[in-house]
């Protein structure tokens, strides 16, 4: 599939016209958005008769939106005669500032202008303009439908002055929402396939932004959360030697040995403010710099089981940088984790704009959700009808508006970069993108993307593992343990990498007398343990998760219903080195200028608030550097 080449058209008139104009009292004019490459004078109160080409430009210009030429600051489609058409700033001299601007941005070639001089507070120029495959349409081309893509597409229609005419976003499958994927049975009951909560508001920035996004669709009725009060909140086991064990959850409950631990909590607390810093902060694996600083067993049971439920990974293979670089950090800058986390809480925290949209997207007030996070002290959220309600909430809203075109079922084959330019072509035809976000896992980005080898070969080298999450629910089950779940430290012989107790969390999301577990298997041990994930038989896996149960929490009789999803490269694996190598991939599309950002969770944080966060950074950045030009 090919894409129309650009068309170059004989331009009879224009060498007659420049000698023609004179360049005193003319308002500027600027044409932009015509189907054939032109330049056009005319002088101010003169009439001309346009020849057919302007004709032609002028009904497309006319059917145009006005926000086409959002980027000329205050322009505006004016009208001279019937056959002239003309964008121009409003017609006084007091916007010297935005023309000034727009004046040498055109000057250098942006917006197609050739030539022109200043006269009395206004503007004398002329109007050249070209266009590509019969559009001049700025287009942004957003690859992947997932929760990054939707926030990118969502705060790009939220941008105050949008460099852009079309924001197209391209799926490749029948749905958006990516790994989020709540299964809405019958009867009501959720099953989660994907995440299932989201931290608090409180937490981070990024889970700030994300409650903030929440609130701006309208989701506030649906949020449920689980707050600090509940059994989800307080109890998380691990299931250490054949046994369940509380993870201690008090102040008094680190004072005293808790079982798998063979002293209390505060024993290695005390005795981490005592070992000397690592020399260098160079990165090292998860695994490494726990064993140094807390001792195998904190390293392997709380920490194992911790990386297992974030990132389903050995901590023997994170890269302590890229997961825990707040913890990294406090050793670099107090010598010791604890005394870091303790002069972060007595430092004087400095009220910061962290996302510094408000010039961009508008003023954000504060967040009510926040403040009732704060107040009920939140642990977890998510929503009533799943977390899908997220990602369909944005498809909605983006929707109304015109400038979106969101396909579905349109796989992105190829993106090559052409100027200042990409041609993203797709299964069913292909478009010049003037900018691009792509939201996809790195990997099959580095099969997309042509002529840029070395950026290939790093966005090939990140790797992503494999889970396999079974839904169980169960009718009448007597169930005694109350809590979040449990997680399986990796030294334990058991093939399943935790289990969720769903129903714990939010019972209003079961139906009748049901439980609801989901049990995760696989991480980096997948394929070790169970082979290929395109070969092994579902059936198996769902045995497994029936049979750890049975193990785990002694539920002997079989589920009523069970659904099992094989999420193949679904977490990055954010390796030792691994904030290096997305330096150096930022870094080569720094350096070749290439209109491109990557969103996703390939780079910078795995969870959604990382996503929405990292996607609504980077479209502020974008429309202020284009806008800022
Ligand atoms: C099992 C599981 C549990 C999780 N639990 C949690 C949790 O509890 N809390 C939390 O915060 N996070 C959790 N996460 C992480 C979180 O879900 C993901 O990081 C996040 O959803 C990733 O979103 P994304 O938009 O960056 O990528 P994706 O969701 O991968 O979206 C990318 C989209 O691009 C599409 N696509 C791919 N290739 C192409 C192409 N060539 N052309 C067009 N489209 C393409 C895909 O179909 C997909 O829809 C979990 C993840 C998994 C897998």
């Amino acid at each position: 599939m090919t894409c129309s080449p650009v068309r170059k058209l004989h331009q009879p008139w224009r060498g007659t016209q420049r000698r023609g104009m004179k360049k005193t009292g003319a308002v500027l004019e600027v044409l932009k958005s015509c189907p054939v490459k032109y330049s056009y004078y005319r002088r101010p109160g003169q009439t001309l008769v346009a020849p057919h080409g302007i004709r032609r430009l002028y009904s497309t210009c006319r059917t145009a939106p006005c926000g086409t030429f959002k980027h000329l600051g205050k322009a505006q489609f004016c009208t001279l005669s019937g056959t002239n058409c003309c964008v121009r700033q409003p017609h006084n001299s007091a916007i010297p500032k935005d023309n000034r601007r727009f004046f040498s941005a055109a000057k250098s070639g942006k917006y197609f202008l050739n030539g022109g001089t200043s006269c009395t507070g206004r503007y004398v120029g002329y109007s050249h303009f070209s266009t590509t495959s019969g559009t001049e349409d700025r287009t942004v081309v957003i690859i992947g439908g997932g929760i990054s893509g939707l926030t990118a597409a969502y705060y790009l229609t939220k941008v105050k002055n949008l460099p852009f005419d079309k924001i197209v976003l391209y799926e490749s499958s029948d749905r958006l929402g990516g790994w989020i994927n709540s299964l809405q049975l019958d009867d009501g009951t959720i099953f989660e396939q994907g995440p299932r909560t989201i931290r608090s508001p409180t937490a981070t920035p990024a889970a700030r932004a994300t409650i903030e996004l929440v609130e701006s669709l309208g989701l506030v009725d649906d949020v449920i959360a689980v707050t600090s009060k509940e059994p989800a909140a307080k109890n998380r086991y691990i299931y250490v030697d054949g046994k369940l064990h509380a993870l201690p959850n008090s102040l008094f409950k680190t004072l005293s040995k808790q079982s798998p631990f063979s002293k209390s909590l505060a024993h290695y607390v005390f005795k981490e403010m005592s070992i000397p810093a690592k020399s260098t902060s160079s990165d090292e694996s998860v695994y490494d710099f726990f064993s140094r600083r807390f001792g195998a067993e904190v390293t392997n049971y709380a920490i194992g089981a911790l990386c297992r439920g974030i990132y389903a990974a050995d901590t023997k293979l994170l890269s302590m940088k890229a997961c825990f670089p707040s913890l990294l950090e406090a050793e670099n800058k107090y010598g010791s984790v604890i005394k870091g986390i303790l002069g972060s809480l007595t430092e004087k925290t400095k009220p910061q704009n962290v996302d510094s949209a408000g010039d961009i997207l508008g003023p954000n007030g504060e967040s009510r959700m926040l403040q009732r996070a704060k107040n009920e002290r939140w642990s977890v959220w998510s929503l009533q009808e799943g977390l899908s309600q997220l990602p369909v909430a944005l498809a909605s809203e983006l929707k109304r508006d015109h400038r979106v075109d969101v396909q579905l079922n349109t796989c992105c084959k190829e993106v090559n970069f052409r100027g200042s330019k990409a041609i993203v072509q797709t299964e069913k035809g292909c478009v010049e993108a003037d900018y691009i976000f792509s939201s996809i896992y790195a990997k099959t980005l580095s099969q997309l993307l042509t002529g840029v080898s070395k950026l290939n070969s790093l966005l090939h080298s990140i790797q992503a593992v494999t889970v396999a999450v079974v839904n169980l629910e169960y009718s009448d089950l007597e169930f005694k343990v109350e809590g979040f779940g449990h997680l399986v430290p990796p030294d334990q012989p058991s093939n399943v990498i935790g289990v969720i107790y769903d129903s714990c969390s939010f019972p209003d999301r079961v139906v009748g007398n049901r439980t609801v577990f989901t049990c995760m298997l696989g991480g980096t041990w997948f394929k070790e343990q169970f082979g290929d994930p395109d070969k092994v038989d579902p059936d198996y896996l769902t045995s497994l998760a029936i049979s750890a149960l049975q193990e785990q929490l002694g539920i002997t009789q079989p589920p009523c219903r069970t659904y099992i999803g094989i999420q193949k490269d679904c977490i990055p694996l954010y390796r030792v080195g691994h904030t290096e190598v997305v330096h150096e991939i930022f870094q080569q599309c720094k350096e070749a200028s290439l209109p491109l950002s990557l969103l996703g969770s390939s780079y910078k944080g795995v969870g959604v608030p990382d996503c929405i966060f990292n996607a609504k950074q980077e479209v502020i950045r974008i429309v202020k550097k284009i806008n800022s030009n």
